[in-house]
């Protein structure tokens, strides 16, 4: 049998950019996948010959000098990426029910101040001060910066700052708490949990600037394909792990559903980890920490709407528009029965032919998991079609009509212009990703016990790690990250920073 340095178990991104550093670097590593696709919320998928994205509707940091372009150069896929800078003066734009402001979030800190403080005229000291702070705290992230540096995991008071309260002390005007916070989707934040560094980190990345990808975000995952089968390394699809089984105190084999078994010296996994450790042979690690991570609260799940819409009847607009029906927008993630869906966000999709026009949109919002608990028993994927019942699909049909009903309200004719919708639930996500409860970002930070939501790259199993959205924070800037921090186990941090400083000098030349 042959024998790999590195198995991966998962392709999402952060499994495929761990790959493609060690192939590099000549270890001989093979990523086993479940899906028929690669790239977990990567992946994209086409109806009425629209492209939707699954998972990664915008990006940030990726302008010349910001850290996810810096990342992407590494690579070498910066240059090829197909991307559309979005609005300058309004990425993002934060709407309520019964308000007529659109309250919009502009690229470039300076810019930002500018338009938000038009809209809240008594308030432009305040939002610099939000912008400062915000910019303060990702100092503190040293990775996140490209650099080495003291680990944020003793910093108590970075940790424990809860993200509500703090927004709270920036500003005593309702509203404006409301705006700054009027992305939280994007982190499926709880008000009561959700640190004010996950928000820095996410917001700095969009603010500084903000990104589509033309065509879908899957072509960050066929890049990188691309890279890791040039340096020799393997990725089976439709490989399945269903057991990691050891020899004596080594992990060695990972047996696949498909009857396959891969031998390996080391071990990352780009599942949660929970499920990983549901993979490892039992008996082999003490229960305490297997039972420590089934504990953990994982983010919320969602219900997305795909709209195709009729030729050259929607304007594409280049911004993401968060629209509330109330003035709380840390409730939505909490919706009591009958109040769904209490917010969404939209997402227009950017075909590859340039057209005045939308070819469809994205309609994201939040849905609990015991929504659709009748049908967990079913499950679905490209790999592994099934029809879950007509009921699931009457269930999906009407929140689908409740949806639209409400977007209606706010893009008034807009339901003459859809040609054809589909939809996704928590049960999707749960099939295609392998999350719990087919939650979006995985394990919830939370500021008032973070040590215990902190999860390291290396486990108690000597020779697996952990790589992937759960590490230090989610989306494919913090799966980036967290890429290199599972490689810097292996290879050292220093060490890998030196290669990207390397690769920078020889682009800059
Ligand atoms: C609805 C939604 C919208 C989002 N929007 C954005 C956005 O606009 N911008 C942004 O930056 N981020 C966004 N994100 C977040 C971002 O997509 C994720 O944080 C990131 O892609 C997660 O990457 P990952 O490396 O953790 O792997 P994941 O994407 O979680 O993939 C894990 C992979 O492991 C595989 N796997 C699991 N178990 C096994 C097994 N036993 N055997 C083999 N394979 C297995 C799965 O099939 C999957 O391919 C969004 C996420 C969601 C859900």
């Amino acid at each position: 049998m042959q024998e790999y340095d590195v198995v991966i178990i998962g392709s999402g991104l952060g499994g495929l950019l761990c790959a493609n550093i060690l192939v590099e670097e000549g270890y001989k590593v093979c990523v086993l996948e479940k899906n028929q696709q690669i790239g977990g919320n990567l992946q994209t998928f086409v109806r009425d010959r629209v492209i939707f994205d699954t998972g990664v509707h915008y990006l940030g940091g990726l302008a010349e000098g910001e850290n996810l372009n810096r990342f992407f150069n590494y690579f070498g896929i910066m240059d090829k990426l197909k991307l559309e800078k979005m609005d300058e003066n309004g990425f993002d734009i934060v709407t309520f029910d019964g308000d007529n402001n659109e309250y919009p979030y502009a690229q470039g800190y300076e810019n930002f101040i500018r338009i938000l403080s038009q809209k809240f005229p008594d308030e432009e000291k305040n939002i610099r001060t939000y912008c400062d702070e915000i910019k303060r705290v990702c100092t503190r992230f040293p990775l996140y910066n490209l650099q080495n540096g003291e680990s944020y995991h003793s910093d108590s008071e970075l940790l424990q700052t809860n993200a509500k309260a703090f927004i709270a002390t920036i500003t005593k005007n309702e509203k404006l708490r409301n705006v700054l916070a009027g992305t939280n989707l994007l982190y499926a934040g709880i008000g009561e949990k959700t640190p004010f560094y996950i928000h820095a980190l996410v917001l700095n990345s969009y603010i500084e600037s903000a990104w589509r990808c033309v065509g879908g975000g899957s072509q960050i995952a066929k890049l990188i394909e691309k890279n890791i089968r040039k340096f020799g390394g393997d990725i089976f699809k439709r490989s399945e792990v269903k057991q990691l089984k050891f020899e004596g105190e080594d992990l060695r084999y990972a047996e696949l559903t498909n009857g396959k078994t891969i031998q390996a010296k080391q071990f990352i996994s780009n599942a949660h980890p929970s499920v990983t450790l549901d993979l490892l042979e039992p008996g082999k690690i003490r229960k305490s920490y297997h039972t420590r991570f089934k504990s953990l609260q994982n983010s919320a799940s969602a219900f997305t709407l795909y709209l195709v819409f009729k030729e050259n009847t929607v304007n594409y607009i280049n911004h993401n528009y968060y629209h509330f029906k109330n003035n709380d927008v840390w409730a939505p993630v909490d919706y009591k029965p009958g109040e769904w869906p209490l917010s969404y966000g939209t997402f227009m999709v950017a075909g590859l032919k340039p057209s005045k026009y939308a070819e469809g949109m994205a309609v994201l919002t939040y849905m609990k998991y015991d929504e659709v608990k009748q049908w967990e028993n079913t499950s679905s994927t490209v790999a592994h079609p099934d029809f879950r019942g007509e009921e699931y699909e009457e269930f999906k049909r009407a929140k689908s009509e409740i949806l639209i009903d409400e977007l209606q309200k706010k893009f008034p004719g807009i339901r003459e212009n859809i040609k054809a919708y589909y939809s996704s639930t928590p049960l999707t996500y749960r099939d295609y990703i392998a999350s719990p409860g087919g939650s979006m970002y995985g394990i919830v930070k939370d500021c008032y016990d973070p040590l215990k939501t902190l999860v390291p790259a290396r486990t108690k199993v000597k020779n697996l790690f952990f790589t992937g959205q759960n590490l230090h924070f989610h989306g494919v800037l913090g799966v980036t990250v967290s890429a290199f921090v599972t490689c810097s186990e292996i290879l050292g941090l220093d060490y890998l920073l030196e290669k990207i400083a390397k690769k920078e000098a020889t682009l800059n030349k």
